[in-house]
């Protein structure tokens, strides 16, 4: 069952980015909004208009 997603995050526009702390210490950003990992270099790359 997924949550509904804002249309922002759907597009990969605009995600709500907030650190996550893993069990081993590290940090991670995850989406607050549609829970999507944050991806440093991202292959895909949305284009700025
Ligand atoms: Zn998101």
């Amino acid at each position: 069952m997924r949550a509904h997603r804002p249309l922002t995050c759907r597009l990969n526009l605009h995600h709500r980015w907030r650190t996550n702390h893993t069990e081993d210490g590290g940090r991670y950003l995850r989406c607050a909004r549609c829970g999507k990992d944050h991806v440093p270099n991202p292959s895909a790359v949305t284009p700025v208009m």
